[in-house]
């Protein structure tokens, strides 16, 4: 019943050396001291086997039997630091030792627990110091009822009968205990940087009661194995209650500390443990660290491939973060995707950094999902008590800052560091300002056109948000959009450049000007309930047609959130307005998922618009894309058109509609109202652009 006893096998970390120490010596002393008793009290043990009664015989021999089978058994979880079991051969073990002496109970239980060590493949150290580790717990027992005159032999059976007996015995079952706890308290302190005075606090409550019951019921045992060898196998009754009871127990404590699906700690449990660390920390000033891990590209895998799908993943990921941190190392799953490894022991942030790289090269190995290979990886952010944080809620914080910085830079892992919070007040100040500038109308839109390939007609203009900071800076919408996107400014934002977009519409058409208008919108405005009730309110008090409003929802939002976006985009569609996919291509969707959602157009993404020309790989894509759209009856606009190579190429593969530098830049509304204005109702002003 070791802490060593029930922990996996697994690539190791490398431990202390004075955990090496005690692995070596525990096995090594017993067996020395085996050796020594067996050979003095060997005229006890061999002439006798054949001579003992038949009733003693039968008795050992359920004896034997529920040793080696409560060794294959072992059951009761400790609190302790690693998860434990106590075995319920101790019971039998130890009233053997009562009825017949130390060699054969000692020859027994280290017997049972190499056997059943090496049949659960546990590691040879771990069963060689279980072994052990009995053995001379069962001694120390031995040492104590010799001393008193008690100890048996295969030639004097004994059992406890009087007061005078029952003392004895109880001392021996305290020794037994106290050895038995030191040697494992010894291991674990090793393992933990935790003192032994520690480690006993935090478990002895519960090593008591378990293995009292053990060790109380073996006396009890020992009389019937004396006086009814027969009734013997009886008593595996009340053990069987006892480990039901605790086994129960034991399921009910663990479910309701760990996750169901990967069985990795709760956050409640998580963040308990971390307490405890960091209470230890402050107490031995060793460094304490929490990593943040999340898994790239999870949210995709789980809405294209779906929720099963997702679980397996999650549940292999699990398992092989657990395999890559040490024993002493917490692995939590704090939610969702969501995981986090507490390193009690962090001695330097080498060490941290081993860890870390352990748990990105788990992850990075494929992951077979649904009969695909799904390549995955992951972000971690790193930060330490007590350099970084004291207490658990701030740590978790900026490790879980850490972990955004790794992800935006693509660094894989990343420690705090106060410059990631000076970044996150630029931020702030940022918003600040976005938010003033808000207040004060100074967001404006400019207009880009988008024109037929056919006849160069022109087919609409897309808003794209504008802002000079107070000092006269322009700032890019690729820089403040996902800042608006994070903090709640978003539907601010979104509120200012439809008001803005759509009284441009109307007033082109008071001129005469049919002009359609998209607009942007981001995931926060597809997953507002109120959204589309909103939009139905403003066109009609812009008097706008539905029809003459196409949104922009790119790719990624759409697919990363699909279930939750879906019942918005119908609703919207129903109103009238257009949707259109922007970005597509550099998500994961496919046109099959787009053919049951109510989109009239996808734009393809610069990305592989600008290389069309040049690459016979981009060709094939846009060429494949354009004709399963028009399949389903979508429109194909091409962004980011800057050379007439690239018209020419896109003309070739089929599509629709361009945009881009080559048309025309984004421009202010006074000169996008010219440009309108200038160009027929069906343009031929193309024909220049591409010569
Ligand atoms: P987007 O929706 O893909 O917008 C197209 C971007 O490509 C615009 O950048 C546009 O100026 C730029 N562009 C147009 N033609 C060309 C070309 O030929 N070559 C190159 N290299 N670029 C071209 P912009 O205005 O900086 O906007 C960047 C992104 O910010 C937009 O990408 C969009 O995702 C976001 N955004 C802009 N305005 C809004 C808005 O009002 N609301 C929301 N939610 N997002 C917006
Ligand atoms: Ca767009
Ligand atoms: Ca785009």
């Amino acid at each position: 019943m070791s802490a060593a006893h029930a922990q996996r096998d697994r690539p190791e970390p490398a431990r202390p050396v004075l955990f090496w120490a005690q692995m070596v010596a525990v096995p090594v002393v017993a067996a020395a001291l085996g050796v020594w008793l067996v050979g003095t009290r060997w005229h006890l043990v061999a002439p006798s086997l054949g001579e003992l009664p038949l009733g003693a015989r039968a008795a050992l021999a359920v004896g034997v039997a529920l040793v080696i089978g409560g060794e294959l058994r072992p059951f009761i979880g400790s609190s302790r630091v690693d998860p434990s079991g106590v075995a319920w051969s101790t019971t039998f073990a130890f009233a053997l030792l009562l009825f017949a002496g130390i060699v054969p109970a000692m020859a027994l239980l280290a017997g049972a627990a190499a056997l059943s060590g090496i049949l659960s493949r546990r590691a040879t150290f771990r069963w060689l110091f279980n072994a052990g580790q009995y053995a001379l717990s069962l001694m120390a027992a031995w040492a104590v009822l010799e001393a008193f005159d008690r100890a048996a032999s295969l030639t004097a059976l004994w059992s406890p009968r009087t007061l005078g007996d029952l003392a004895v015995v109880l001392l021996a079952a305290a020794a037994y205990f106290v050895t038995n706890e030191l040697l494992v308290a010894g291991a674990v302190s090793a393992l933990t940087g935790r003192t032994v005075v520690e480690d006993l606090r935090a478990v002895l409550t519960f090593e008591v009661a378990a293995n009292g019951a053990q060790l109380a019921l073996a006396p009890v045992v020992a009389l019937v194995m004396h006086h009814a060898p027969a009734l013997t196998v009886l008593a595996v009754l009340p053990v069987a209650a006892i480990h039901r009871s605790a086994a129960a127990e034991r399921e009910s404590r663990h479910a309701a500390s760990h996750d169901d699906l990967t069985d990795l700690a709760n956050r409640k449990h998580f963040v308990s443990r971390s307490e405890r660390a960091l209470e230890e920390s402050r107490r031995t000033g060793e460094p304490v660290a929490v990593l943040v891990v999340d898994l790239d590209r999870f949210k995709e895998v789980n809405d294209v491939l779906g929720h099963p799908a997702g679980d397996a993943v999650i549940v292999e990921a699990a398992r092989r973060m657990r395999a890559a941190v040490g024993d002493a190392d917490v692995v939590g799953r704090l939610g969702g995707d969501e995981f986090a490894v507490l390193v009690p022991a962090a001695r330097s942030r080498q060490d941290v950094e081993r860890v870390a790289l352990r748990l990105r090269e788990a992850l990075e190995t494929p992951f077979r999902v649904s009969g695909r290979d799904v390549d995955l990886g992951a972000s971690i952010g790193i930060a330490m008590a007590p350099e970084h944080a004291e207490d658990f809620e701030s740590l978790f914080t900026r490790a879980d800052t850490a972990m955004y910085a790794a992800k935006r830079e693509g660094t894989g892992t990343c420690f705090y560091g106060p410059e990631l919070d000076a970044g996150a007040a630029v931020h702030l100040g940022v918003l600040g300002a976005l938010r003033r500038a808000l207040d004060a109308g100074h967001i404006t839109v400019a207009y880009q056109p988008k024109v037929a390939m056919a006849d160069h007609a022109l087919d609409g203009v897309e808003a794209l948000v504008r802002w000079r900071d107070e000092d006269g800076s322009f700032l890019p919408p690729d820089y403040f959009v996902p800042l608006a996107e994070q903090s709640g400014l978003m539907p601010r934002l979104t509120a200012a450049v439809l008001d803005l977009t759509l009284a441009q519409c109307a007033q082109w058409s008071r001129q005469g000007l049919r002009v359609p208008v998209s607009v942007n919108i981001s995931l926060r405005d597809v997953l507002d309930p109120d959204f589309a009730v909103g939009l139905a309110a403003r066109l009609v008090r812009y008097g706008v047609l539905a029809s003459m409003l196409t949104l922009e929802i790119t790719e990624r939002v759409v697919t990363e959130d699909l279930s939750r976006v879906r019942a918005t985009l119908q609703e919207l569609s129903d109103i009238g307005v257009r949707l259109s996919i922007d970005d597509f291509g550099t998500g994961w969707s496919s046109l099959v998922l787009l053919r049951n959602l109510p989109v009239s157009e996808v734009k393809l993404d610069r990305s592989f618009v600008g290389p069309v020309a040049s690459s016979g790989s981009d060709a094939a894509i846009v060429r494949s894309v354009t004709d399963l759209a028009h399949e389903l009856g979508l429109t194909v606009v091409a962004e980011g058109v800057e050379d007439a190579g690239t018209w020419d190429a896109l003309a070739a593969l089929g599509c629709d509609v361009v945009q881009g530098y080559l048309v025309a830049q984004p421009m202010p509304p006074e000169a996008a109202t010219a440009w309108v204005a200038s160009r027929p109702a069906t343009a031929v002003g193309m024909q220049g652009a591409a010569s």
